[in-house]
């Protein structure tokens, strides 16, 4: 509807000068997208030249061809991608926003208030905007400053991804997902209300954790690397644990983010219910039937494997437990991610940032393709898979009617050459452009 027709209402209805003039400050905002290629659903082909037409942050209609933007009306807005590649915003399903691996951490966990935390995750949540990740799902930080970002970022207070988030994990005493690393008395003090053992305990840890504001539950179901602990990487929340925890989130409306290495503990938490596996190192046969069975997602996180492994080789902060298991999982990680995508699991984009640096995101998908999957599939399963997984597809996830307006652009398509997600030059969000150079 565009200003004429509002403001004929209004006078109709004999309102005075200053309600029409606000009237048009509120008045609908439309901004016009000629795209020189648009990959408008991941998964089908792009299509040339190609406009698309947004109206107050969401997607009106998508038409062939360049159409000249006051047909939408003479305030709308061309934006011109006409040499570009455009898509719709990248999801990355696991990040932890609040931090970055480093010689630093305890010495930040120790120093640092929440609120400061909280400060500097604006930043790292621009840097991945920027990047191109109009989503993420942050799988692991400080509750209440996490779930403010979420909000800042949804009321547009500050150029942030939209983000869904789990808050602290539910884990086993001891587990990965606990505390660990420093005097015992700060271990007391930093141990998280979501941390449990035994059925009912986790039932309580889920209930809690969704009472205070977590979108989705996360937990450890088997050991980590960077978990300075010295207990592996295999299943370390039980079998009835597990159960408990999928029912109590299901009953809930929340899914399960479950992270797990070691076969028995993919498998356990697949059995249970899971909703996707983060990492799956080292999922077997038995993994790829249940994945396949159940349609659970793996969130492959090979840009953390990655990462941990070149910083075990050049640097020294890390504990000799944690280095030879980054070495090991890191280095397995590819090979068992490939076996389970020419397998036909579905995948869905994340990478464990916050091990890596935020905004390197895109680094994931180089990765997933030097492992073998295509470049469609990677496109899709950042886009069309990510938003399926959190449940969102009816408003994110491709370029249609109706969507949120969340759309970047590059100068040459990355169907031709992954590496041009590295450098995304256009982002929107809501249909505001947060970048454009
Ligand atoms: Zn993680």
């Amino acid at each position: 509807m565009g200003v004429s027709k509002k403001k004929a209402g209004l006078a109709a209805l004999g309102l005075g000068a200053a309600l029409v003039s606000a009237s048009a400050v509120s008045a609908t905002d439309i901004k016009v997208i000629h795209a020189g290629e648009l990959l408008a659903v991941p998964g089908e082909a792009a299509k040339a030249n190609q406009t698309v037409v947004i109206e107050d942050g969401r997607i009106r209609e998508v038409r062939d061809g360049f159409v000249a933007a006051d047909t939408f009306g003479e305030a709308a807005k061309l934006i011109d991608l006409k040499d570009s590649f455009v898509m719709p915003g990248m999801m990355d399903m696991h990040v932890h926003i609040q931090g970055e691996l480093g010689p630093d951490q305890y010495r930040e966990t120790l120093q640092m208030s929440d609120e400061d935390r909280g400060m500097r995750s604006v930043m790292y949540a621009n840097r991945t905007l920027k990047a191109g990740f109009t989503t993420v799902r942050d799988l692991g930080a400080e509750p209440q400053s996490v779930f403010a970002l979420r909000k800042a970022a949804a009321q547009g207070w500050v150029d942030a991804p939209r983000i869904v988030a789990a808050g602290s994990s539910v884990a086993a005493t001891g587990g990965h997902g606990d505390v660990d690393g420093m005097q015992h008395e700060l271990l007391e003090k930093f141990t998280s209300k979501t941390i449990c053992d035994g059925a009912d305990d986790c039932l309580r840890a889920v209930r809690y954790a969704v009472k205070f504001g977590a979108d989705v539950i996360k937990i450890t179901a088997t050991g980590g690397v960077l978990s300075d602990t010295n207990t592996g990487t295999g299943q370390q929340m039980t079998d009835e644990e597990l159960k408990t925890i999928m029912d109590a989130a299901h009953a809930l409306g929340r899914k399960v983010a479950a992270h797990a290495h070691a076969a028995e503990g993919i498998n356990a938490a697949l059995r249970a219910g899971v909703d996707s596996i983060e990492h799956g190192s080292y999922a077997d046969k038995e993994s790829i039937r249940l994945f396949k069975k159940n349609g659970a997602y793996l969130v492959p996180t090979l840009l953390a494997g990655h990462t941990v492994v070149n910083m075990a080789k050049t640097s020294n902060f890390m504990s000799e437990d944690i280095k030879a298991k980054a070495i090991r999982v890191g280095g397995d990680m590819i090979e068992n991610f490939k076996r389970s995508y020419q397998s036909g699991v579905k995948i869905a984009y994340g990478t464990d940032s916050g091990v890596s640096r935020h905004g390197t995101n895109a680094q994931e998908a180089v990765l997933m393709h030097e492992a073998g999957m295509s470049a469609m599939d990677i496109l899709k399963s950042a886009t069309v898979n990510a938003a399926d997984l959190i449940d969102m597809s009816d408003s994110l996830g491709t370029i249609e009617a109706g969507k949120f307006a969340d759309i970047i652009a590059m100068d040459d398509s990355p169907l031709e050459d992954i590496k041009e997600l590295l450098d995304v030059d256009f982002v929107m969000k809501g249909g505001k452009t947060v970048k454009n150079q």
